[in-house]
């Protein structure tokens, strides 16, 4: 997959109405329907602000939870529009529907240095269809297109894919960061490199671990799905997740490992608990000898020394998927000591992975880390070495 691709800089912006396609897909409150978080649409400010000092049009455009093709007015954009007219510090228009009368008049009257939000991507039936009549309704009313939203890449949407069959394509300053930064790490890393992969499932991260076995220097796995490949092996592993399906699939990884001379790290020891709770009594012990009664729900002090030493001297950290069950303190010291680890590494260091994301930031290490991606799904795919649809649709440099 080439990620070497157009951004805003490499193209002329001035006196064109520009489609931005961004993520503003925020946390609302349940109850009051208030922006609980607006990381996001902070997150867009760069983009936009260099559109609209560079002479731009900015027809901004996003979908918002999953109303399914209804316009379901719980998930409108309307409060994104107020709150973006806050940061931005300036009149944020907002058209009361997506490709309608609405969008269409006001994207007509729209003048350099004026915004303009769409209405919900989603309220549209053809946008998850990535219906081309919808993405040529969308496109009709811009010269350019400018995808900024990383976390939906990975769809082709009529408003991530689809408008580029009828526009010029580039990205925008975050999705230019995340190919960046992952692309290299993926295509031309500085090494050794060190992926450490974790995370509840070995059916969630089977391809990204194959994939960067093909990659890596070395691949630590923890975490929950670290105890299929525990049980495969011959181990005890009590009432610790288990993936029975998946054994097979662990002990091909591991001779993987060894043919391509790729060193890979499993956990020693583990903190086993009678119970999947918060106040379960954390027992270190052998992670391959736990009593039929208890559970793993973090690495042991003895595999953190193992993990933290094998990330010193690395050249690229890339890190999906926590150690341990860090919501529950009593567990959350393996991915504390990991994300500590790898802030002082001093390696270029990636986190992908909304939990890993969000574990990171909570300890506290965030501003250590060279780049925190900002897809969940998004990343994933491609730490699995998939084309994303919506980064293969954008010009090439
Ligand atoms: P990410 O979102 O970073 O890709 P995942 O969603 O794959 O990560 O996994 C995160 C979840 O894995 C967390 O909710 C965590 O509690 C769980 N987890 C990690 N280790 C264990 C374990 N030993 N037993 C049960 N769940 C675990
Ligand atoms: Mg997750």
């Amino acid at each position: 997959m080439n990620y070497n691709k157009k951004t805003v800089r490499d193209v002329d912006v001035g006196g064109k109405r520009i489609l931005l396609r961004c993520d503003f897909n925020v946390p609302l409150d349940k109850a009051t329907g208030a922006i609980t978080s607006d990381k996001r649409i902070t997150a867009a400010l760069p983009t936009i602000q260099y559109l609209l000092e560079n002479g731009a049009a900015v027809i901004a455009c996003s979908h918002m939870g999953k109303p399914k093709g209804e316009r379901k007015m719980e998930l409108s954009l309307a409060p994104v529009a107020k709150r973006l007219g806050e940061l931005l510090g300036r009149e944020v228009m907002f058209a009361a529907d997506t490709v309608g009368p609405d969008a269409k008049a006001k994207a007509e009257a729209l003048k350099p240095g004026e915004v303009l939000l769409l209405e919900n991507t989603r309220f549209e039936p053809g946008e998850t269809k990535n219906d081309p009549e919808l993405a040529k309704e969308l496109a009709s009313m811009a010269e350019l297109y400018v995808s900024d939203a990383f976390g939906s890449v990975h769809r082709a949407h009529a408003s991530t894919v689809g408008v580029a069959e009828f526009l010029p394509a580039v990205s925008g300053f975050l999705v230019a960061r995340e190919l960046e930064v992952m692309g290299k790490a993926l295509d031309d890393p500085k090494r050794p490199f060190v992926a450490v992969l974790g995370g509840a499932k070995v059916s969630d991260k089977i391809n990204v671990i194959g994939n960067l076995l093909t990659k890596a220097d070395t691949v630590i796995i923890g975490g929950g799905m670290a105890y299929t490949f525990i049980k495969a092996q011959g181990g005890s592993i009590g009432t610790s997740l288990l993936e029975e399906d998946k054994q097979a699939l662990a002990l091909e990884t591991l001779a993987a490992a060894q043919e391509k001379g790729v060193k890979l790290l499993l956990p020693v020891d583990t903190l086993a608990a009678k119970g999947f709770s918060a106040d379960a009594q954390p027992v270190a012990m052998d992670v391959a000898a736990i009593p039929e009664d208890m559970m793993g729900l973090d690495i042991g002090p003895k595999t953190v020394e193992l993990f933290c030493g094998a990330l010193k001297g690395a050249g690229t950290v890339v890190w999906n998927g926590p150690m341990g069950v860090f919501e529950f303190d009593a567990f959350a010291g393996g991915t504390r000591a990991m994300a500590r680890a790898i802030a002082e590494s001093g390696a270029v260091s990636i986190v992908g992975g909304g939990d890993s994301a969000a574990a990171v930031e909570q300890m506290g290490y965030a501003d250590r880390i060279t780049h925190i991606s900002t897809g969940g799904g998004a990343s994933l795919e491609f730490l699995e070495g998939r084309e994303l649809p919506g980064v293969a649709c954008l010009q090439d440099r």
